[in-house]
């Protein structure tokens, strides 16, 4: 494709949707490749993303500081070896200085719909500004769009009601009776730091949870300083935990005498709830790893305390008052915590997205999401999407994920700099034969053992990624042109 004499570089202007983890990552692989012609649009005030949304008491990282961190901006500086959900969000806005992202950022721009042109996309925000540009990068996370829960008379309630991420500022709920609904990872941070302060904390479960315990200590002085002065130190510690990050979350999908530790684990850190009757409430159905594990040292001392109650009769309905239970029993409450999820499922939507045949995204994903290798989608020229559909997240660090796939994105528009296309997409053929091996790797995995989760899509399919991480490395490591459709430049740009 190329000639003998070099194509001058092309300079794309590229669209990057969201400002978090992976936007952010975006723009500065861009912003290192020499391209300066790229937007990040975020529809809120701060960059940040989940760490800008959620901000409730309690919230720390289950993934250790030095690896949750980019391999290229490793920091010696964390207070805890489990980062607060603070000083994470901290990181990514200096990190976001430091590569002086600020005048790539759009704040308080929501990108409402996407649309392929035959040319280029056309993305439009919701104040109506309409721009043109030759890749989009969909990184918006999977954990975005917080899941209200339906239950009768919620608008009725007489107090505040909130989603855990979005967390009312100034918040006090000492001296109140509070209740939370959930008992996920979110909940389990929530509550023993509500427990503190409120009256009464009224915890009502659904499913129980397997927690597993994991101790958080203090950076010390003397440690930081070390990491400070020895970056080689900083950088095998990084790598330390991020193998043997990558080697546990995978090993748990198969590897019996690890899932059977973990499944020990989890019940001597049960065993610690004295009362029979609470312990039998707190015992999961289904096995350790089917849902994701809930890291947590500090809800089963907290669910003990004598001003927390749990409740497992299922919520009948909402009122003014509060929560009634089963047959009529009113749980009366000042304040209720909705700790239920995200609708983790959506990636980039509600955005609208178009491609070249006229389909949306939200139309071809009827029947559940799917993707090219996590990055993808056939008839989305130049379209990728950082943490996409069955990206490997649960309890893997999801920055180790998008590295990998926004080096591979950089590769496309590296391609595209060269002039050796002008469009590319996955063919339909190529991602149809990576869905069918997907669904073929899930059979037998803890996933599908029988509960149910946010993992899962509506037909019991994981939305997840099967195989170790280094299958999605070796998977990204370069395009396969065969499985794309490429158009050539034909014409000079505008
Ligand atoms: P989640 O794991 O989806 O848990 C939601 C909880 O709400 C579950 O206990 C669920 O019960 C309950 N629930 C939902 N709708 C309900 C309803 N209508 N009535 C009663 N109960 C209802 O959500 P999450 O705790 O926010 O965690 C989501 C993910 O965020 C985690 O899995 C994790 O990936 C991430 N996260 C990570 C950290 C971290 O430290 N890294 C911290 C927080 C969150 P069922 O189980 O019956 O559905």
């Amino acid at each position: 494709m190329a000639g003998d004499t070099p194509a001058p570089r092309r300079d794309p202007r590229v669209a990057i949707v969201g400002a978090g983890m992976s936007g952010l990552l975006a723009g500065i692989e861009l912003r290192r490749a020499g391209v300066e012609s790229f937007t990040i649009f975020e529809k809120e005030r701060d960059v940040g993303g989940t760490w800008r949304d959620n901000r409730y008491p309690g919230l720390t990282c289950d993934v250790p500081s030095l690896l949750y961190t980019y391999s290229f901006e490793l920091s010696p500086e964390w207070s805890r070896r489990y980062p607060s959900g603070a000083e994470i969000h901290a990181y990514f806005r200096r990190v976001a200085t430091k590569y002086e992202l600020a005048r790539n950022v759009r704040l308080g721009a929501e990108v409402t719909s996407v649309s392929w042109d035959g040319a280029r996309w056309r993305v439009a925000t919701a104040s109506g500004e309409v721009a043109t540009f030759d890749f989009v990068i969909a990184a918006c996370g999977a954990l975005h769009r917080p899941r209200l829960p339906e239950i009768e008379g919620l608008a009725s309630f007489g107090g505040e009601a909130f989603h855990t991420a979005r967390w009312p500022d100034g918040l006090d709920l000492a001296g109140r009776r509070v209740g939370i609904v959930g008992t996920g990872s979110t909940a389990a941070q929530v509550v023993p730091e509500v427990a503190k302060v409120a009256t009464r904390l009224t915890v009502f479960q659904r499913t129980a949870q397997w927690m597993f315990p994991m101790a958080n200590p203090p950076a010390s002085a003397r440690g930081r300083a070390l990491l400070t002065r020895h970056p080689r130190l900083l950088r095998l510690r990084h790598e330390l935990w991020r193998v043997g990050f990558e080697l546990g979350a995978h090993a748990q999908l198969g590897n019996r005498p690890l899932l059977a530790w973990i499944d020990w684990r989890c019940r001597r850190n049960l065993a610690q709830v004295r009362d029979p009757e609470l312990r039998r409430e707190l015992t999961p159905t289904y096995r350790a790893g089917c849902k994701r594990l809930v890291i947590s040292e500090g809800f089963y001392p907290a669910i003990q305390r004598d001003n927390v109650l749990l409740v497992t009769e299922p919520i009948r309905r909402v009122v003014a008052a509060g929560v009634e239970t089963g047959a009529g029993e009113l749980h009366p409450l000042d304040a209720l915590i909705l700790a239920t999820g995200f609708d983790a499922h959506a990636y980039v939507r509600p955005t609208r997205v178009t491609g070249a045949g006229g389909a949306t995204l939200d139309e071809l994903w009827r029947d559940g999401v799917f993707a090219y290798r996590t990055v993808a989608m056939p008839g989305f020229p130049n379209f990728f999407f950082l943490i996409g559909p069955h990206s490997p997240i649960g309890n893997y660090s999801v920055i180790s994920v998008a590295e990998v796939q926004m080096r591979y994105v950089m590769e496309w528009i590296e391609r595209w700099r060269r002039g050796t296309f002008a469009s590319t997409s996955p063919t339909a053929d190529a991602t149809r034969r990576f869905n069918e091996r997907l669904r073929a790797a899930f059979r037998g995995t803890i996933w599908v053992s029988g509960c149910k989760s946010w993992y899962l899509d509506r037909h019991g399919n994981p939305v997840l990624w099967p195989w170790p991480l280094a299958e999605l490395r070796r998977q990204l490591r370069h395009p396969v042109l065969d499985d794309f459709e490429l158009t050539p430049v034909t014409e000079a740009r505008p």
